[in-house]
């Protein structure tokens, strides 16, 4: 499976990743400068393409919408380039905290990107924000907005970030679409606090951390309660599994039927159950 370059505005493009894989944007500025959203090292061959493809000159700045690995090991490439590296005072944080072990278990299946970029390590945003910030290039303005719920939602970093000349919202991994999302690094009761003002937010088009881009805001709203529900539910069943009422079996199978039957990525579901059991949560 390919990854595809969706063109979502004007000026905007998202990497969508192939089967739920992380979605990556671009947004060009009038000069032909380029903001870039996440990065995988893995995938940077595909980031290096969009990028050619999409007639950017230049990566002016790499914002990480969370700590996440899919989202930040590229940091260390664009680094060395020169590209500052923006993320909030949350991401910043996890990622010094956290970060190192689990760039480390990451790379293990991957050792050979140790080879082809010497010096490959967990690299840290050098630009950071507390709770919102704007970010200005030709043409090009963007809003960027710490989402983590008291500290911790889907991760400790998530922010949101809004084009405001084409009106794109790029919700990170706040929202997942089509795909089961990964529960297993959140606080799934801030995580759904922090969705609820995403239900009255503006655009045009809405691009998730995971899954197809979405256009329009009702079909944006139906998918942020869509998310809402289904981490909902997820939540009352691994308490119940946890509580030894429910096999977690029993809730596996609950989390891959009826209105969830079509979702990708249905590995997840059994991976964020056990994760739920081991107790590492909140
Ligand atoms: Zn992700």
């Amino acid at each position: 499976m390919e990854s595809e370059i969706k063109q979502i505005s004007q000026s905007s493009y998202a990497v969508i990743g192939p089967e739920g894989a992380t979605n990556f944007g671009i947004i060009k500025s009038s000069d032909g400068g380029a903001v870039l959203i996440d990065a995988d090292i893995r995938r940077i061959d595909e980031v290096e393409e969009a990028l050619k493809l999409t007639g950017c000159a230049a990566v002016k700045y790499l914002i990480d919408t969370h700590e996440h690995f899919d989202h930040t090991s590229a940091n260390f490439y664009f680094r060395r380039r020169g590209v500052p590296i923006v993320g909030s005072a949350g991401c910043l944080g996890a990622m010094r905290d956290l970060g190192g072990p689990d760039f480390e278990r990451m790379m293990k299946p991957v050792p050979e990107l140790y080879e082809r970029f010497p010096g490959l390590c967990l690299t840290l945003p050098d630009v950071v924000f507390a709770d919102a910030t704007k970010l200005t290039l030709p043409g090009v303005t963007l809003h960027l907005k710490y989402c983590a719920e008291n500290g911790h939602s889907h991760s400790k970093g998530d922010t949101t970030i809004y084009f405001e000349e084409e009106e794109i919202l790029i919700a990170g991994d706040l929202l997942y679409t089509e795909v089961h999302p990964v529960t297993f690094f959140g606080n799934i009761p801030n995580w759904l606090t922090a969705l609820k003002p995403l239900f009255e937010s503006h655009y045009k088009q809405l691009v998730p951390g995971h899954g197809p881009a979405v256009e329009g805001e009702k079909a944006g709203r139906a998918y942020f309660k869509k998310m809402y529900d289904y981490l909902e539910d997820f939540y009352g069943h691994a308490v119940e599994v946890k509580a030894g009422r429910e096999s977690s079996e029993e809730a596996a199978k609950h989390m891959m039927s009826g209105a969830y039957a079509p979702l990708g990525k249905n590995r997840m579901v059994q991976r964020n159950i056990n994760h739920f059991l081991t107790g590492k949560w909140f």
